[in-house]
Order: C-alpha cells, then structure tokens, then sequence
C-alpha cells in the first residue's frame, strides 16, 4: 500500500522528539534573528532578553510579538526591505508580496533554503490530501509577485507531479486546458473555483462529468474550511476539496488530511504555534485564541511570535490518520481584522458565509454593514440560482433571513436580486463592505 505521509518521522513522531526538535530550531533562529537583524537586536534588548535566555519552547513567552504593522513600518523607515532583514541581500532569492487592500504590500524575501522550506512544507501537505506523482497539477492563481501561484507549483513540482502552468490564462482557456488535458488536481481560491464552475455551466459544461478532477486545494480564504462552501465545491468539481491556511510571511501553515475529519493539522516543525487568549497566556486544548506563529526555518526573514490575527481553536483529540502535529478544529475561525459590531453584537462575516452557503439556491452573495437612520444594520444581498422561480426566490430570502436572526442573534435584512447580478470574484472575493464611516466600539 503507498504511504499515508510524505514525512512520516515529522508527521507521526513523538511529543518529545517533536518538541526536542523544535527547541533546538528556536534557539538557532532566536540567536540569528538577534546576530542578523537590527530590528529584533532592539527588540530583544528593550525587553532585557538575551538570545541565551531563550533555552525551552515556553520562554517564547518572554519575547515581544511582532506585528505585521510593525514589519510594514521599517520597511517605509528603511527602504526597501526593512531592518529585518537578517542575511546579506544577495543571500536573497525569491522575493513575495503579500496582498495589501490599503497602503503598500509587505515585501518579503527568502534565501534559497528558506524558499525550499516553504515549498517543500507545501508538498507535504499536498500529499496528505492524496496527490502523487501520477498527478497532474493545475495551479490557477495569479501569475505575479504573490506567493500563491509559486508556491503550488513548485510544491507539486516537488513531489514529482506534472504541473499545468495557468497563471496568466484567462479563465476560459483554464476550462478549456482543462477539458483537453489529463488534470487531476486543481488549486486556487475557494470564490475562483466557484466562479470557475459557473462560467463553465454558462457554457453548459458540467466539470464534475466532464474532467479528471479528483481533488482540489483552496488558500487565500477559508471557503474550503466552511463546510458548506466546501460541499459546493466538491458537487461542482465531482471531487474532494482541502483547505490551506497560509501567511506569506510564515509558512502555508496548515492543511487538512484525507481523513477530512474537520482538523487542521499545523507544520510545527517549520513554524512553531502559540494559541493565545486576549492576556497573552496559551488557552487549553478545545479553547479559541489567536494564533502567533514563531518561523523556525526562514533565515532571510526570521519572524519571531508573529500575530496573525487569526482566531483558531486548540484540538483536544486525536486525528484519525495518525499525525501527531498540533491540529486545530475547522481552520480559521475568524480574522480579527474583520471583526465587526452591530448594535452592540459581535459579527464575523465567516458566520454569515456558513448560513448563506448552506443554501445551496445561493450563487454569489455580498454582506453590506451600513447605518439606516441611525441604526447600525446589515444587509445580505444574494444572486439566486437561475432555475428559481419568484415565489421560490422570496421564499429563499424569508428562509435566509431567519436563519441569519437565528445564527448570529440580530436581524438581518436580506435581499434577493436578478440572478448574475452581483459580481463574481477570480482572486480573493471582496464580499463584504462597511459603509459606516465611524464605527463605535
Ligand atoms: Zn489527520
């Protein structure tokens, strides 16, 4: 029988060897990120810690975090990598954006061995949900200075697959390669794979029916990680359908396994996690916090207790595949970024995608944060399924509309217009806005 795992000494050792492991990367990185960059020299000097005072996983706890702000501001103090830059430029090999909606992207560069580290960690979680080298694989992200594109192919590259270049096809040449080609796998967005699907049925091409696609892979959103966008995306492409939670500037993080039991397993081994409460103390198995990542392998860049910004949940049981790395329930459950408040009620626009994706009548949605008279109010428009009658249409939106109240305790208003009038999405899907101008918290 083939093996279950790419890396079976990583992925099913011990908790001692693992944490043994782990040790020793923390303390090689802590020394570099001290000796090579003036920014954590400074910061480790303000906080009165020596690269020697950090001799075990829990005295990660005596270092400062680092913010993705803070990164952003000492590259616009020191143009244009920043002081974080912990080798010689010329040590430099890839260089990654990551996708900013406002002000300048971060740049991020790796060395050689850095980019390896990313890939490869990449292949290994390719290979947990079932791709081999017999594979061929289509990367369907944008060709350009983002990290999404690269890191795919040269992960199923890694792993031996053939890989079908696609990042700068428009989406109809993507259909069209893949109905001549033998594609077996697929990865991109979970709103691109949608869209992808719905611009083949306008053609009347059913890509369940009509191409090899076994598995998919999604990243850039947590579509993959809501089971019922997931169930969307697997009924479209007649295949299974795998999350990857990934940050440009750690790892591609996570990735959950064939067993598909709802558990994101993390890469400890490249990127050590803390979950934490809002007092900075590690929560208990089965606890929400934020997850803070510690790179333990990228040298060009080393980030050290890095927040994401990401609420995940600490699994307190075991995955059925065997894999004993830290896992997490269910992905990301909610950025803090997109937090928002309505009447004194906290919403994240990931509950509303769970409760309007379960409609499967849904084909695209938009989640409008607006004030009417005064009152702070959201709006849920969606595009309804074409075969819809109209009565069917206003039942749909009565249905939504108290499954909405109930889900997330306030009412919602809740609008359904002509089919394909909302926009559709081929990279990360912008579907919420805020109108409010101030927001009181
Ligand atoms: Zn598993």
């Amino acid at each position: 029988m083939e093996p279950r795992y790419l890396e079976p000494e990583i992925e099913t050792a011990s908790r001692e060897a693992l944490i043994r492991l782990e040790t020793e990367r923390l303390r090689a990185q802590v020394e570099h990120a001290y000796r090579g960059s003036p920014f954590y020299r400074r910061r480790l000097d303000q906080a009165g810690v020596k690269p020697g005072d950090v001799r075990t996983l829990e005295d990660l706890g005596r270092l400062p975090f680092t913010t993705k702000d803070e990164l952003k501001q000492s590259q616009a103090d020191h143009p244009l990598w920043g002081d974080f830059l912990a080798v010689p430029f010329e040590e430099c090999l890839r260089v990654h954006m990551t996708s900013a909606t406002t002000g300048r992207p971060l740049a991020f560069l790796d060395t050689k061995d850095d980019w390896r580290g990313f890939y490869h960690s990449y292949a290994r979680s390719l290979y947990a949900y079932g791709v081999r080298k017999s594979d061929m694989v289509m990367a369907a992200f944008s060709y350009g200075p983002w990290i999404g594109y690269w890191s795919g192919f040269y992960a199923a590259q890694d792993l031996g697959a053939l890989v079908f270049p696609a990042g700068g096809l428009s989406t109809d040449q993507r259909i069209d390669a893949l109905l001549t080609y033998p594609i077996t796998v697929l990865g991109c967005t979970p709103s691109y794979a949608l869209f992808l699907a719905e611009q083949a049925a306008k053609k009347g091409i059913d890509l369940a029916k009509q191409t090899r696609i076994r598995i998919t892979w999604h990243t850039g959103e947590p579509g993959a990680s809501i089971p019922a966008t997931k169930a969307k995306i697997e009924a479209a492409f007649g295949a299974r359908a795998f999350d990857l939670p990934g940050l440009t500037e750690i790892a591609a993080w996570g990735f959950e396994c064939d067993a598909q039991a709802g558990l994101t397993h993390v890469h400890e081994d490249y990127c050590y996690p803390e979950v934490l409460d809002e007092g900075g103390r590690p929560v208990k198995p089965g606890e929400t916090g934020e997850l803070v990542l510690t790179s333990l392998y990228r040298k060009a860049m080393p980030l050290l207790r890095y927040r994401t910004r990401d609420i995940v949940r600490l699994a307190n049981r075991a995955c059925p595949c065997g894999r004993t790395l830290v896992a997490f329930e269910g992905g990301v459950l909610a950025r803090l970024d997109d937090m928002k408040k309505i009447r004194g009620i906290i919403v994240y626009p990931r509950r509303i995608e769970e409760i309007v994706r379960a409609q499967a009548a849904v084909d695209e949605f938009q989640v409008v944060f607006r004030r009417v008279e005064g009152l702070d109010d959201i709006l849920v428009r969606v595009d309804p399924s074409p075969s819809l009658s109209l009565a069917e249409r206003d039942g749909l939106r009565g249905t939504l509309a108290r499954e909405l109240q109930v889900g997330l305790g306030i009412r919602v208003s809740v609008e359904a217009g002509e089919s394909g009038s909302l926009p559709r999405w081929d990279h990360k899907a912008r579907r919420v806005k805020d109108e409010r101008t101030d927001v009181p918290f």
